[in-house]
């Protein structure tokens, strides 16, 4: 029987409740395929822990998770510490420690939740978008002369390097060869930023001759957001650097209908590293504590964790189900429902137990 070790970080907020949520629709898929097991354990790190030790985690927390298969992320944020230190102190150690340069952001419509998109249903948006995750404008480069004044100058710097784009674009290549419509759409706004970008097209095209079989195109980052909307249906993979696939997918999110079923899985593709999956949402402290969390987003990135595992058909089920109780029509009030949290993880769990899928 294979097993699994799978450290959860469940941190703050609604991060808890919807992180034990999906620890239980995996042991209950596990127990379903009878093939393979999960061995769970808890981290209590978080702003609780900052509030008793000054940090958010143990300096030695990337060794501890090392030995891990797999991170299960809630999240991080509460409303008394300021947001740059849970961040910075926790999720981004892990990323960058982990050197998870490909972040993975499905979309789709699930059945059952509306899109605001008049003419779209399921199957007219069925996305992924690959963002890169450990450069570009994010590397925290830059700064600011003569601070307060008039003369003031603040600089904000992208880097790209040739290594981290080529890794990312065959990375992003090669999911688009997996899928069934093997097409991918390359990201930049080459026309206005002249260095940095053009290197992301050239290489785009050189990665591209390793993939004969994949059909791929380019946009730029502002017509992107109209194709988005207007032709859903042209796309399917989607690659783009690390802040143009960061507001891309917000956008991806609330066309599919909600943050609370959007996933991402934080990915190290050599797998030197753990992984880290967590839903897009924050911490949503409007609804801590109330029973309300949509859990969805958490089980979908659990597929995705049990894709990365090896464990392709409990992932297929798990979606399945999950597609099950949405169709019908059991939500909880962030996509139009009247379900507790609880009830849908029920409801998820008993179509894991009776689905043939
Ligand atoms: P948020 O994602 O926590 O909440 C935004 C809105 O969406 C809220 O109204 C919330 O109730 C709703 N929402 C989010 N997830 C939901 C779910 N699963 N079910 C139902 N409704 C849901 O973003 P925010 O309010 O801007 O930030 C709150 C805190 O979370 C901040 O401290 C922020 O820094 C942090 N944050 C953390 C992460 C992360 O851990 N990855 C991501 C975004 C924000
Ligand atoms: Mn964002």
């Amino acid at each position: 029987m294979r097993q699994y070790k799978i450290a959860a970080i469940p941190a703050d907020g609604i991060g808890p409740e919807v992180i034990e949520a999906g620890v239980a629709v995996l042991q209950a898929l596990a127990q379903r395929a009878g093939n393979f097991s999960l061995v769970v354990e808890n981290f209590d790190w978080g702003s609780d822990y900052y509030k008793k030790h000054g940090v958010m985690m143990p300096a030695d927390g990337l060794a501890q998770l090392k030995p891990f298969d797999a991170i299960y992320f809630g999240a991080v944020g509460a409303p008394d510490v300021p947001d740059h230190i849970t961040l910075w102190g926790l999720r981004l150690p892990i990323c960058q420690g982990f050197d998870q340069y490909a972040n993975v952001r499905p979309t789709r419509i699930l059945p059952g939740i509306a899109s605001p998109l008049r003419n779209a249903g399921p199957g007219d948006l069925d996305w992924v978008i690959v963002r890169e995750n450990s450069e570009g404008e994010y590397s925290g480069h830059g700064g600011r002369a003569h601070k307060g004044l008039p003369e003031e100058v603040g600089t904000e710097v992208a880097i790209f390097t040739r290594v981290g784009v080529t890794r990312i674009m065959r990375y992003a290549f090669r999911l688009a060869q997996a899928r069934p419509r093997k097409l991918l759409t390359v990201v930049t706004k080459s026309n206005a930023q002249r260095h940095g970008m053009v290197m992301w097209d050239e290489i785009a095209a050189e990665v591209a001759k390793e993939f004969p079989d994949v059909t791929w195109d380019k946009m730029l980052v502002d017509a992107m957001t109209v194709r988005m909307t207007l032709k859903p249906q042209s796309l399917d993979t989607i690659v783009a650097t690390n802040l143009h696939a960061d507001i891309l997918s917000d956008l991806a999110g609330a066309l599919a209908g909600s943050l609370g079923v959007a996933p991402t899985a934080n990915i190290d593709p050599e797998r030197r590293f753990p992984s880290m999956f967590e839903p897009i949402h924050g911490s949503a402290f409007d609804i801590t504590g109330k029973g309300i969390a949509n859990p969805v987003a958490t089980f979908w990135t659990a597929a995705q964790m049990l894709e990365h595992l090896g464990e392709g058909a409990a992932a297929a089920r798990l979606m399945t189900a999950v597609e099950q109780v949405c169709a019908a029509g059991i939500l909880t009030p962030d996509v139009g429902g009247k379900a507790t949290t609880r009830e849908v993880t029920d409801a998820v769990i008993g179509a894991i137990r009776g689905a043939n899928a």
